[in-house]
């Protein structure tokens, strides 16, 4: 898609950052080959034209006089841990990439040599969501190491896995119905923060009639925006679901044909329901009796509802169960036979990539193992940087990791800023201190964690680099096409991971497979061009190269054609039916019903005692987790709440605390200095703080020194909204 006739070229590339909208992005090339224009695509039906804060500033990012531009060694001597912002280069010496790759492949093979290949690690989440970036060589290169394995878990597992045991495929309300939603629940889901572009669905919506309800612990964006706000205490969604259901049964608001036809297990699930009753949701929730029964009736009595959830809900200790109550909401009033109603989670579903050709976890029977390597849960880095390997127990440990192993010695870190955003901030930077602890980090500037990094190597943008990419907000493919070259020496992660294969000594073709061949293989294409994979026949790169995107099959005409998930059956799960009640779950040892069970870590656990705060980790609106919050523009758009503690009023009076004190904020894991900001809004007993650097903290330590590497109930996933803390005025000294 590029426009030879003027001195300006236009590509269409992907948004690879970490967010449902996977936005078409159009960037303006001059001729010198520089970026001067990035806009949201026009005719991408859910981009309308239009980027975030967070991107539509994206030249300052990629043009950014911080940007990483060449490889760079630690100099010897130097110790690992915070560096000054600004002045971290003069920790590193300029080193060229064959240096580089070299000094990397001698190391990681002396490690696998000495300890075996287990002992290496990789570490990397969705810094890019295109496909290539995210998982492809890499992949290749560990399974052929036989380096451990690492189980991604710290984002959307929990939830993630709940859908899928009650409807076994990840599909979704297409975001453009919900235009035609007469409510619509934001569940846990900052809409217009980090989804925006479903918020002029939702407003067009509310132009019809539609009422917006944002059920949330935090007063977002969204919820400030919002008919209603539900501001629930954290962690309680599944008592809040669990008494909609008994409401909505017990009162005969539930499709019955729906339910007949289409489900199995109501039987089980009204009698478990009916231990939610409204007055003891409320005692959970800190909502009113009234209120439960009131939003129950609202949403069963609604044509059409849709529930927009997102992730913070899962991760909390009981988040397994509460997505998979909450998802049996639209089956229980068969919300999902009507076009604006149902649920979305994530339309990842939709997307059939051949992962397997792009990961070949086949080359692991090449590597000193012979198979692939044990499973790490990268959520407890702490934890297996610093015991892993050594024998000892943990309570931790016996949930996640798959063997024991030996010890990690070496971390490869890309795709994510581990620092920052891993629980138990104090732990990781012990274990990446370790004397002869050997880290490698792929970045784009200098953050958290390359601060202990042995070497430092500069990555691509999305400008920089081609990429195929889906979705788990909308239901297009992407080609996101090269639109500038690599700024310096900066390299994507494929090139990065076959160079480094290629070093170590690998000679499989496979390692000096180009990116157009990788696309090939992500879309299974054949001599005709076309995809092989299921729903994705009608897809061809060179249509792709055209077009940009292209709609999945069953989202092609969404007038005449429209995609009504689970509205008719089979559904593909063992019983063909939506599972209210999962035999497999009970097959597993886990309860097959969900259940509201407080948290090990919250306001009913004995630990409140000595720390009786509930603390909210939240993301911020400006930023995508870690990224972006180092760069002034965003930093800017995020002054109201930076280095800040939210406090309900009560809270800080019983503390003596009154806004703008200093204050501590601190548990068994760490302490955190913040300044209080009162917040009427919050529940009382919760506190919340925003995600920021560690290095451009207050004391250098970020929220994530107070949380635990404890998991979820399904999935093993994070618990980050889950964690007791106390506070206490800085001057008190008391601590
Ligand atoms: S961060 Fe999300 S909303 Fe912003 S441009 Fe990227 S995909 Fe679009």
């Amino acid at each position: 898609m590029t426009q030879t006739s003027s001195p300006f070229r236009v590509v269409h590339t992907v948004c690879s950052h970490d967010c449902p909208d996977s936005c078409a992005v159009l960037v303006t090339v001059d001729a010198e080959g520089r970026a001067v224009i990035v806009q949201g695509d026009p005719a991408h039906p859910v981009t309308q034209g239009f980027l975030c804060g967070k991107v539509a500033k994206y030249l300052d990012r990629v043009y950014s006089p911080e940007r990483l531009l060449y490889p760079q060694r630690r100099k010897a001597g130097v110790a690992k841990g915070p560096l000054a912002r600004g002045r971290e280069h003069e920790a590193f010496e300029r080193v060229s990439w064959d240096e580089a790759l070299d000094g990397i492949a001698a190391r990681l093979t002396r490690i696998a040599a000495a300890h075996g290949p287990e002992s290496i690690l990789p570490y990397s989440y969705a810094g890019t969501m295109g496909l290539l970036g995210y998982g492809s060589m890499d992949r290749r290169f560990f399974a052929r190491l036989g380096a451990s394995q690492l189980d991604r878990t710290i984002c959307s597992e929990a939830g993630g896995d709940a859908w899928l045991t009650v409807y076994r495929r990840k599909s979704a309300t297409p975001p453009e119905d919900f235009r035609l939603s007469k409510l619509i629940v934001a569940w846990g889901a900052n809409i217009h923060g980090n989804n925006v572009h479903l918020w002029p669905m939702v407003d067009e919506a509310r132009r019809k009639g539609a009422r917006l309800v944002v059920i949330d612990p935090y007063r977002t964006r969204t919820a400030a925006l919002a008919d209603q706000h539900i501001a629930i205490r954290p962690g309680t969604d599944a008592a809040l679901a669990l008494g909609m259901i008994h409401v909505i049964l017990n009162e005969g608001l539930e499709d019955r044909a729906y339910l007949a036809e289409m489900t199995t297990g109501i039987n089980q699930l009204t009698e478990r329901a009916q231990e939610y009753t409204p007055e003891r949701v409320a005692a959970w929730t800190g909502m009113r009796a009234a209120a439960v029964e009131q939003l129950a009736r609202e949403y069963a009595t609604t044509t059409p509802t849709a529930i927009r959830l997102n992730y913070g809900v899962q991760r909390v200790e009981n988040g397994g169960a509460a997505v998979r109550a909450i998802v049996m909401l639209p089956a229980i009033t068969g919300a999902w036979r009507t076009r604006g109603g149902g649920a979305q989670l994530s339309t990842s579903g939709g997307f059939k990539w051949n992962s397997k050709a792009l990961e070949m976890p086949e080359l692991a029977e090449a590597s000193p193992l012979g198979c692939l390597g044990r499973m790490v849960n990268m959520c407890q880095l702490g934890w297996a940087l610093n015991n892993l390997g050594r024998g000892q127990g943990s309570e931790v440990r016996e949930q996640e990791t798959s063997r024991e192993g030996p010890p990690v010695e070496a971390l490869i870190v890309y795709n994510s800023n581990p620092v920052a955003v891993a629980p138990n901030q104090n732990a990781v930077c012990k274990g990446l201190r370790r004397e002869g602890f050997f880290t490698v980090v792929h970045e784009q500037f200098f953050n958290d964690t390359t601060d202990y990094a042995d070497y430092v190597l500069p990555a691509t943008t999305f400008l920089e680099q081609t990429d195929i990419q889906g979705s788990y907000g909308h239901y297009f493919v992407q080609l996101s096409q090269q639109a500038i070259a690599p700024l310096g020496e900066a390299r994507s992660n494929v090139w990065f991971f076959s160079q480094l294969a290629q070093h170590i000594g690998f000679t499989e073709p496979c390692f000096q497979q180009t990116t157009d061949e990788l696309i090939g293989q992500a879309l299974d294409t054949g001599k005709d061009g076309f995809s092989k994979n299921p729903g994705m026949e009608h897809i061809r790169l060179e249509d792709l190269e055209r077009k940009g995107h292209i709609p999945l099959a069953f989202h092609r005409e969404p007038e005449t054609r429209p995609f009504l998930p689970f509205s008719s059956g089979p559904v593909p799960t063992p019983s063909g039916k939506v599972e209210l009640f999962s035999a497999a779950l009970a097959a597993s040892g886990h309860d097959p019903l969900p259940a509201f069970v407080p948290p090990v870590e919250s306001r009913w656990s004995p630990q409140a005692s000595r720390f009786p705060l509930e603390f909210l980790p939240r993301k911020a609106d400006n930023y995508m987790n870690s990224t972006f919050a180092n760069l002034d523009g965003h930093r800017r758009m995020e002054t109201s709440t930076s280095g800040r503690l939210e406090m309900h009023p009560d809270d800080a009076a019983a503390r003596s605390i009154a806004e703008g004190d200093a204050v501590l904020v601190f548990n068994d894991r760490g302490e955190v200095a913040l300044v209080a900001k009162i917040n009427p809004a919050l529940p009382k007993g919760v506190v919340a703080s925003k995600l920021d650097w560690a290095k451009l903290s207050t004391g250098g330590a970020n929220v994530n020194t107070l949380t635990s590497e404890r998991l979820t109930d399904l999935g093993a996933g994070a618990t980050f909204y889950s964690t007791l803390v106390d506070v206490v005025r800085l001057d008190q000294n008391s601590v």
